[in-house]
Parts: C-alpha cells; structure tokens; sequence
C-alpha cells in the first residue's frame, strides 16, 4: 500500500498554467506578479499592508529587525515551534526566551506569560518583543496578549506559518488586529505554497516601509528617501545594510493562483479534522482541543497518547511508521537543540512543553488525503493504542 505522508502541497493545471504563464513573461523577478500577490493578501487579511518574500524565516528576520531587536533585548516565543521562530531574534544579537505552552491548546500559556511578565519587570528583563505561534493554524488569545503587550510595553509579532485562512474573532489571521506584524510561510507542507516563500502583513506604514527596504539591501530609489538630489535617472541610494530576501513572480504567481484555492483548502482541512475527531472518539489518544474564539486552519492534527493506551507513543509512532503512514512529531522543544544547549539553555525547562513532547503524533492531514487513506490511518492507530 502506498506511504501516506503527514502533508503535502496540492498543485492543479490552473497553478502549473499561472507559473508557465510568467516563465513565457518579460519578468521573472521584480515584475508585476509578486505586488498582485501581495495585494490579494492584504485584501484578503484586511491588512493595508502585505510585504511578501522568499521564506517566512526571512520574515521573521525582517520583522525583528524592523522592530529595531537588538543585541541586549529579550524576544520570548514558544518552545513549541520550529526553530526559526526563534532563530530570528538571535540572527538579531537579541536573547531569546521561552513561554511555556498552555497543556489543552499546545500555544504559548497566556497565564504563564502573564506571570512571567511580572517578574521579568522586577528583574528589570522585559522582553522587547513577544513571538508567539498558532500553532497548527489554531490562533493564540490575541485579545490577552493584546492587553498584556499595552501594559508592559513590548512589541507582538504573530509566526502565522500554520494559519493562513484562520480567523480570530471572526477576523483573518494577519489583520494584525492585536499584533504590529503577521508572518505567514508558503513552504509545500503550508496551508498554501509558493515552493519557498513567505509574507508580512502590518497596519503601520513606517513598519511597512522599513520591511520593503530591508528585503532589497535597503536600497531606495524614491528621491524623497536620499539625502541629496538624485545625479541621474540611473541613482539609487543604499540607506541602511538589507538583504536579498526578495520573492520570484514564478513564486508569486503559484501564490495567488493557490490563493484562489485557499478557502477550500481550509475548508476540507476542517471537515477532514472534525471527520478525525469523530473516528478517533473514544480511543486512549486526546484529539485537539478548540479555542471557542478561533477558527483554525488546520496544518496540522496533533493527537496525544494517554496514559492508558496499550502502547507507549514511541511504540505507536513505529507502529504507524511501520505500516507506511508518515506520522510525524512537531515540534522538539526548541531549547533542547544542540545549538540551544550549547548557548546554556536549561535542557528541559519548560514542564507543559515535555509533556506535550513525549506524547504528540502528528497525523496526517492535506486537501488530497482520501477519506479512505484517513481510514486506514485511524485503523492502524486503532489496532497500536487497544492492543
Ligand atoms: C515553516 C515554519 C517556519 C519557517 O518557514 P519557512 O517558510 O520554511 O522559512 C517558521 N515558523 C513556523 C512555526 C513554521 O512552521
């Protein structure tokens, strides 16, 4: 029987046609496709501004550099996360700490970061900046951190990598309602992909302004940007150090062409999701748990293994692994890492997040997974967790 893996991109002859339609262009980079994409982002989100670029890791960069992140600021994320959502504070000189995770919703614990912010402000150690993650494409309790970013004064970041199409309070993830900036990630195994790739999203135009020139080696061409006149229709002036992070119009046109798909993505996301919850129900495994304030888009169904399954959730990751279904475990504390440790991180310092650790399995989920092939999936578990 074939491997069923934990995701995969779906890519139809309308995406194949929008990309040999930019290849047969004028442009392959720096045309027309990549501010119609961002258009359509920032339409979609209600965000006015959508910056897009070649990966949501040069996102997160980006974000924290326009964020003015530094070396001797602290950024806090969560623990449970890929590593480059806290990577970018550290590309930055910055320190990076971590904000357990809340045991039912597996997103950074409001509560604990609530507490944690007291204390640091005794120590004289709040972080600048806060990234949290929504994990799975389940949105944080933006309104929470919302409040608590007001009352102590640092700047929020939203790693929306998993949850491009989640709402929040009825609104789109990367409105930027309760954040200064949104990253969304457009990698194949995302909700929607570009093959590499990734977006800001923010209300502020100064932020706005500094993300455009950061991401093409803060060069500017605007003449009201330089601080002489321009010596000919050739000048530029470069303003500050910036990168290459730029997103391709092959890129972009795969985006807004999957774009168009996105709402059906999530939709069978969910309905593949909820048709999980239902098969799963009343096996040794905890089914994710839902924010009633969110609507989540669904890149990832995490289950846990109890207690009191007859196996262990190594045994029952091999098991599956065994019979060709390509669970997955996301995420390994970051802190554990090898590069963390050696910088001193304690090794297993945050309890919710081992926990979480030692119990997860990823099962797979994607707009082209088969009713049958979830079947099969849960058939397996079934078979590992009773026996
Ligand atoms: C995938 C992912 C990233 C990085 O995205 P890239 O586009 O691959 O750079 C960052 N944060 C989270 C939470 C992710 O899942």
């Amino acid at each position: 029987m074939s491997f069923i893996p934990y995701g995969r991109q779906s890519i139809d002859k309308s995406d194949i046609d929008a990309v040999v339609e930019v290849l047969e262009s004028d442009f392959l980079t720096q045309g027309p496709a990549v501010p119609e994409f961002e258009k359509a982002l920032s339409g979609y989100c209600e965000a006015p501004y959508a910056i897009a670029v070649n990966s949501a890791t040069s996102a997160l960069h980006l974000a924290c550099l326009a964020l003015d992140v530094g070396a001797g600021d602290i950024v806090w994320t969560s623990p449970i996360s890929f590593v480059a959502s806290a990577n970018c504070a550290l590309y930055c000189g910055a320190k990076v700490d971590f904000v357990d995770i809340d045991p039912r919703i597996y997103n950074l614990s409001t509560e604990r970061l609530a507490a944690k912010l007291e204390k640091a402000e005794k120590h004289g150690t709040l972080p600048k900046v806060l990234i949290v993650v929504h994990l799975c494409g389940q949105p944080c309790d933006m309104e929470l951190v919302r409040a608590l970013s007001s009352r102590f004064g640092f700047k929020v970041i939203e790693d929306a990598s998993h949850a491009v199409g989640a709402t929040y309070k009825g609104r789109r993830v990367g409105s930027c309602e309760y954040s200064d900036i949104t990253v969304f990630s457009f990698h194949p195994v995302k909700i929607i992909t570009t093959g590499e790739g990734g977006a800001l999203l923010t209300r502020s135009p100064q932020l706005a302004k500094r993300m455009q020139s950061l991401r093409s080696h803060g060069i500017t061409r605007d003449p009201s940007d330089m601080d002489r006149e321009p010596d000919g229709p050739w000048y530029y002036q470069q303003i500050e150090l910036g990168f290459n992070y730029r997103m391709t119009d092959i890129q972009a046109a795969l985006g807004c062409s999957q774009f168009r798909r996105l709402d059906d993505f999530v939709a069978i996301r969910d309905r593949l999701a909820k048709r999980y919850d239902r098969l799963l129900a009343g096996l040794p495994v905890v089914t994710p748990w839902q924010h009633p304030d969110g609507r989540s888009a669904w890149h990832l169904y995490v289950i846990r293994v109890q207690q009191n399954a007859a196996k262990s959730r190594n045994e029952v990751f091999a098991d599956m692994r065994a019979a060709g279904i390509g669970v997955n475990l996301h995420y390994i504390p970051i802190y554990s890492q090898p590069f963390y440790q050696r910088l001193g991180y304690e090794f297993a310092q945050c309890p919710e997040a081992e926990n979480y650790y030692s119990s997860a399995i990823t099962l797979p989920l994607y707009p082209a997974l088969s009713e049958e092939q979830q079947d099969r999936v849960v058939a397996v578990l079934k078979k590992s967790v009773s026996q």
